[in-house]
C-alpha cells in the first residue's frame, strides 16, 4: 500500500505532513467549509467509481461564496486534484474524500475578511456509515437545526457542525442510530449528516431547501430514481413530526449514509418496523448507479484508476 497522501498547501505530501498550526483561524473558530465526495469500489471491474465529483465542487463553491472565502483553483484543477489524489493513494475499498476551503491565516480575530484562504484535499478508507440493510433507529433530538438566520444550514460549515455532532451525540448516548433535527418553528429539517424523505399513500415527501438543510446530493439522485425508474410523485413541503409517525415509510440520504431506511423513530416503528419496500427498491438501484451497474447513469461516475480524469461531468 503507498504511504497516505493529502493535498495540503498547492501539493501533494505525505498525509502525516498535512499539519495545521494551532493559531490557524479555522481551527480556532470553525471558520472552514467541506465536502464529502464517495468513492465507490467495484470488485468485479477492479474499479473505484467517484460519485458526482462536480457537483461537490459546485456545493463547496457556493459554501465558500457564502461564507465569503475565495478557492483560488478551477472546478476543473479541483476535480483533477480528487482524481489524482485518490489515484495515487491506491485504495481498493470505499472511500471517503474530504475536501476544505479553510481560513488559514495564523492570527487571532472573530471575523470572515481580511484573512487568507487555503484549500486542501484528504482521502481515507470509509465503509458503511448507518447500516443499510437493517435501517436506522433514530430519535427526534431535543437540540433544534440550527436556522439560516444564525449559520447557513446550505452551506458545509465546520462551525455549524457543532449542531449536528450534540444531535448525534445525544442519540447515540440514548441508544439510537441517529437524530432528526427539527426547525425552530417544530417542522422537520434533516439528520445529522442526511437529509430525509418520508413515503404516504405513494409520495415521496422531502423538506424544502428553505427548512434549513443541506441540499443533498444523494437526496436528488434518490429522488431522481424515483421519479425515473418508478414513476413516483415528489413533494417538496414541511414536514410534522407527528407525520413521521404515520409514514408508510421514512429513509434517509447521505454521502456517508447512502439511502438507509429508517425503521423506527422515538420508538414508533416506521410502518411496520423492518426496511420499506419503495426504500428498498430505491436503495438497490442507487448502489447500483453508483458503483458502475447501470450504464444509464455512468455519467454521474468517474473512474479513478481507468483515468477519465477531467472528461466526467
Ligand atoms: N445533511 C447534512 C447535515 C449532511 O452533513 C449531509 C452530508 N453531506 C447531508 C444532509 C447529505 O448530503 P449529501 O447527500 O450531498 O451528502
Amino acid at each position: 500500500m503507498p504511504t497516505p497522501t493529502a493535498f495540503f498547501r498547492g501539493r501533494f505530501v505525505p498525509l502525516e505532513q498535512a499539519n495545521i498550526n494551532i493559531m490557524t483561524h479555522a481551527f480556532n473558530y470553525g471558520t472552514a467549509v467541506f465536502e464529502g465526495v464517495r468513492g465507490n469500489w467495484n470488485d468485479d471491474e477492479g474499479e473505484l467509481f467517484l460519485f458526482k465529483v462536480r457537483e461537490h465542487i459546485q456545493r463547496i463553491r457556493q459554501s465558500a461564496k457564502i461564507m465569503r472565502m475565495s478557492l483560488k483553483y478551477s472546478d476543473d484543477e479541483i476535480l483533477e486534484t480528487i482524481h489524482d489524489l485518490v489515484k495515487q493513494n491506491g485504495y481498493r475499498e470505499d472511500v471517503y474524500i474530504r475536501p476544505m476551503v479553510y481560513k488559514s491565516s495564523e492570527m487571532v480575530g472573530v471575523r470572515m475578511h481580511n484573512l487568507e484562504d487555503d484549500f486542501l484535499v484528504y482521502v481515507t478508507p470509509f465503509g458503511a456509515y448507518l447500516d443499510p440493510e437493517a435501517g436506522a433507529r433514530c430519535m427526534t433530538s431535543s437540540w433544534r437545526r440550527v436556522d439560516d438566520t444564525s449559520i447557513p444550514a446550505r452551506a458545509k460549515v465546520n462551525g455549524l457542525y457543532v449542531n449536528n455532532a450534540m444531535a448525534k451525540t445525544e442519540a447515540q448516548l440514548n441508544g439510537f442510530d441517529e437524530a432528526i433535527m427539527l426547525n425552530h418553528d417544530g417542522h422537520v429539517s434533516e439528520g445529522s449528516g442526511e437529509n430525509i424523505v418520508m413515503i404516504r399513500r405513494g409520495v415521496l415527501v422531502t423538506p424544502p431547501a428553505s427548512d434549513n438543510i443541506l441540499e443533498g446530493i444523494t437526496l436528488e439522485t434518490a429522488l431522481e430514481i424515483a421519479q425515473r425508474e418508478f414513476g413516483l410523485r415528489v413533494e417538496r413541503r414541511s414536514i410534522d413530526r407527528s407525520e413521521l409517525y404515520i409514514a408508510d415509510e421514512i429513509f434517509m440520504t447521505g454521502t456517508a449514509a447512502h439511502v438507509t431506511p429508517v425503521v423506527e423513530l422515538d420508538r414508533v416503528p416506521v410502518g411496520d418496523g423492518s426496511p420499506g419496500v419503495v426504500s428498498k427498491q430505491i436503495q438497490e438501484f442507487y448502489f447500483k448507479a453508483i458503483t458502475g451497474r447501470l450504464p444509464q447513469y455512468r455519467e454521474w461516475l468517474m473512474p479513478v484508476y481507468r483515468g477519465a480524469k477531467v472528461t466526467a461531468s
